[in-house]
């Protein structure tokens, strides 16, 4: 038996998997247990995967707490997609939409959605380099608008959204891409939700919706103008079955959902997170030598953004961080230095070896 050599990989997404599932994947590739064949291989009308589906559907819903009136898709396109399907869908004719921009993928949902209708930005904290979520009082939803939509955790400014803004009566949208099930979710509280899964999901290929029975109505209602495959109630009434889903990244989605529920679900991931975001947080507060870009009451428990007191050190350090087995701190180039992010699945002993890592080089080169 080879040994396999694993890195700590803090890639922003797709990203780090749970050990146990990417175990549980390789031992079933050959053939599913009883059924005789590869996941990759199955019909996605096949009874097995049907019953994969419905699984991952139960447990996603115990997992969250989602209510009965809440329909759970399994679509592709990434959330990229979602940005033109939410206000294609929810937009109606002399309607508006409230959006909140708190970052280069909120910005991006903002232009997707004047394509389709009218677009009230409501706040923006983009004059500050989004290193902030906009208080409450900044925020002024527009009465009878379609929705208002939010980004909840924004990965590569790495803030985060620590209480949901008062949307009053306007259904709430939320872009939890990157920071779907890191803890619990007032799920009562929005109207529709999606996230791609390849942060804290599973591997890329999954779009993950999660929609109101109202809104799934409203779609229904546009049936006739809306291409057939941008429609929420097609995917509804489907059972995400209208076409082929993506077999292989709904499976594996599952695997990470039953590996979430075994843990003690959301509360208890949230603590771990919590914990982890802490450490990381500690040391770049500890002598100033680093320094954190987002503003502290805004900092995300996913991607933590930092920089270092020159571009000279900061090549250095992600040199030196890369062959020290610490991969994918790179931070995007709109923010620049470093990013970590730290999902669900990443594992603590790469924090604390980050941390390490830290102390060391700046004791070397501070
Ligand atoms: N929204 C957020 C918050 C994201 O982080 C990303 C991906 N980095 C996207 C949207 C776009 O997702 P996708 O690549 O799945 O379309």
């Amino acid at each position: 038996m080879t040994t396999v050599h694993r890195v700590f990989n803090f890639a922003a997404g797709p990203a780090v998997m749970p050990l146990p599932v990417l175990e549980q994947i390789q031992r079933d590739l050959l053939a599913l247990p009883g059924v005789g064949m590869s996941i990759l291989e199955i019909s996605h009308r096949s009874k097995t995967f049907e019953s994969i589906l419905e699984q991952t559907e139960a447990d996603i819903r115990t997992l969250a707490g989602i209510p009965s009136n809440y329909r759970i898709l399994f679509l592709q396109g990434g959330a990229s997609l979602q940005f033109s399907m939410v206000p294609m869908n929810l937009l109606a004719d002399g309607q508006s939409a409230d959006y909140i921009d708190t970052g280069s993928w909120a910005d991006k949902a903002i232009k997707e959605a004047r394509k389709i209708g009218q677009v009230n930005v409501v706040a923006s904290t983009k004059a500050e380099n989004y290193t902030r979520i906009p208080a409450t009082p900044e925020i002024s939803v527009t009465p009878g608008g379609a929705y208002v939509h939010m980004t909840s955790n924004n990965t590569i400014e790495g803030t985060q959204w620590k209480a949901l803004p008062t949307a009053a009566d306007v259904p709430l949208v939320s872009d939890m891409s990157s920071d779907m099930f890191s803890r619990p979710i007032d799920i009562a509280a929005h109207a529709l939700i999606y996230a791609g899964a390849q942060k804290n999901m599973g591997p890329a290929g999954l779009t993950l919706v999660i929609v109101r029975d109202d809104l799934v109505a409203k779609a229904k209602s546009r049936a006739f103008t809306l291409p057939t495959m941008m429609n929420y109630a097609v995917h509804a009434e489907n059972s995400s079955l209208y076409n082929t889903p993506p077999v292989f990244a709904v499976y594996a989605t599952g695997l990470v959902m039953k590996w979430l529920l075994a843990l003690g679900g959301l509360p208890a991931i949230a603590v771990s997170n919590e914990r982890k975001a802490a450490k990381l947080y500690a040391e770049i507060d500890r002598t100033g030598f680093y320094r954190g870009t987002a503003a502290a009451f805004s900092r995300s428990l996913m991607n933590v953004t930092f920089r270092l007191p020159s571009d000279e050190l900061e090549t250095m350090f992600l040199r030196e961080a890369t062959a020290a087995g610490l991969d994918g701190l790179k931070g995007h180039r709109a923010v620049g230095g470093m990013r970590a992010s730290i999902y669900n699945a990443f594992p603590e002993a790469g924090v604390d070896a980050l941390v390490d890592f830290m102390r060391d080089f700046e004791r070397r080169r501070g």
